[in-house]
C-alpha cells in the first residue's frame, strides 16, 4: 500500500509585521511514497515565478553566434561518427538530433527542436513537440538496436533559469548504464514495492491520487497526471504516468500523443502563472528485462529566477549541499489551479 508520510514543523516567531506578536508558522516535511526522500513544504508566499522578456535575445545577431540556428548549424555543430549514425544526424521535419560537443556520457544527443531561435510557449506547437520526442526516440532506437545500452534519459531544460545554457529550444538525449540518482531510488523503490504488492507502485498511484483527488490533475488519454506529493522544486513539481507503457520501444504513437496533449495543457497554466522555464525528464524502464514494475513516466520542474535584478537562481544550500528539496506552494492547492486547463 502507498503511504503518503507527513508532518507539521511549527516554528515560533514574533512577527514585525504584526507589532512583534507571537505567531506559529508552520512548515511541512512529506517523505516520497517511493523513493522516502524527504521534501519540505515551507517559505510560504515568498517566491513567484518572474517571467523575463527574452525578446532581446530574438534578433538577427543573436541568430549568428547561435549554433542550433539555421544557418551555422551544418558547420557549428558536431556529427555522430559514421559507425554511429552514417549521416552524422537525424532529420525529422525542423527537429535535428546531432551529438552533444562536450558530452556527459558514451552517448549524448541534443535534440534542436526547431529552425526558430526563440520559441516561447505560446509557439510550442503539438508537431514540434511530435518531432521533437520521435526523433529522440528514432536515436535511442537505432544505438539501441546495435548496442547493449540499458538506460535512455530524456531531459529538457527550457530556457536559462533551468539550467539551458541556449535559448534555442533543445532537448537532451543520453543512452548510458549508469542512470543516475533518483532513476537509481525510483527504480529500486518500484522494484521493491511490486516485490511486496505483487503489482505496480505506478498504477497503484494512479488508481489511489484519482480516488483522493486532491492531487490528480486529469487524464489525456493513457496519460495520468498528477502533482508530486514531495515536490522536487520550488515551484512545485507535476508527475505524468503512462502505466502501460515501460521501456523505450513502447512508446507508441498514441500514448506520445496523449503525452503532448497532457503537456500542452501544463504550458497553457504555465503562461497564466507567468511561468516559462521548466526541466522535464522522462523516466522509462530498462530495456534488460520484461520489467512491468516500471512505467514511463515524466517528472516537470518549473524553474524561476527570484528576481530579474540579480537572477538569482531557485536553488540555494539546502538543494545543493543537503539535497532536501522545498515548495513554496502546497501540492493540493496547485492541483486545483491546473484542473480547468486539463478539462478544455
Ligand atoms: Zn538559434
Amino acid at each position: 500500500m502507498i503511504e503518503f508520510i507527513k508532518w507539521k514543523k511549527p516554528s515560533v516567531i514574533m512577527d514585525p509585521r504584526e507589532n512583534f506578536s507571537r505567531k506559529t508558522v508552520d512548515a511541512e516535511l512529506r517523505y516520497d511514497p517511493l523513493t522516502g526522500e524527504s521534501s519540505r513544504l515551507s517559505h510560504f508566499g515568498m517566491i513567484r515565478p518572474q517571467k523575463e522578456d527574452l525578446s532581446a535575445q530574438d534578433t538577427p545577431e543573436a541568430s549568428q553566434r547561435c549554433p542550433f540556428c539555421p544557418a551555422n548549424i551544418d558547420a557549428m555543430t558536431p556529427k555522430f561518427a559514421p559507425e554511429i549514425l552514417p549521416e552524422g544526424y537525424i532529420q525529422k521535419g525542423e527537429t535535428r538530433v546531432i551529438a552533444n560537443i562536450a558530452p556527459y556520457d558514451q552517448y549524448n544527443a541534443v535534440v534542436v527542436m526547431s529552425h526558430k531561435h526563440l520559441l516561447t510557449l505560446d509557439l510550442i506547437t503539438r508537431n514540434i513537440l511530435k518531432d521533437a520526442f520521435e526523433a529522440g526516440l528514432e536515436f535511442a532506437q537505432f544505438v539501441s538496436e546495435k548496442e547493449q545500452l540499458d538506460y535512455q534519459l530524456f531531459g529538457w531544460n527550457y530556457m536559462p533559469p533551468s539550467g539551458g545554457g541556449l535559448v534555442h529550444p533543445h532537448q537532451q538525449v543520453f543512452l548510458t548504464e549508469d542512470p543516475g540518482n533518483l532513476y537509481r531510488r525510483a527504480y529500486l523503490g518500484s522494484q521493491e514495492f511490486f516485490r511486496r504488492n505483487k503489482h505496480s507502485y505506478w498504477e497503484e498511484l494512479c488508481t489511489v491520487e484519482e480516488k483522493k483527488g486532491e492531487r490528480f490533475i486529469g487524464r489525456k488519454g493513457a496519460s495520468h497526471w498528477l502533482v508530486s506529493f514531495a515536490p522536487l522544486g520550488v515551484l512545485g513539481e507535476y508527475l505524468a504516468i503512462l502505466p502501460g507503457v515501460h521501456t523505450v520501444r513502447e512508446l507508441a504513437d498514441k500514448p506520445l500523443h496523449d503525452f503532448i496533449e497532457g503537456l500542452l495543457c501544463l504550458f497553457r497554466y504555465f503562461e497564466e502563472k507567468n511561468i516559462s522555464s521548466f526541466n522535464l525528464a522522462l523516466f522509462f524502464a530498462p530495456l534488460r528485462q520484461n520489467e512491468r514494475h516500471f512505467s514511463l513516466h515524466a517528472r516537470i520542474i518549473p524553474r524561476t529566477v527570484l528576481n530579474l535584478q540579480l537572477k538569482p537562481p531557485d536553488t540555494n544550500v539546502l538543494q545543493v549541499a543537503y539535497q532536501e528539496p522545498f515548495s513554496v506552494y502546497y501540492p493540493e492547492e496547485l492541483c486545483e489551479e491546473v484542473k480547468p486547463f486539463f478539462e478544455k
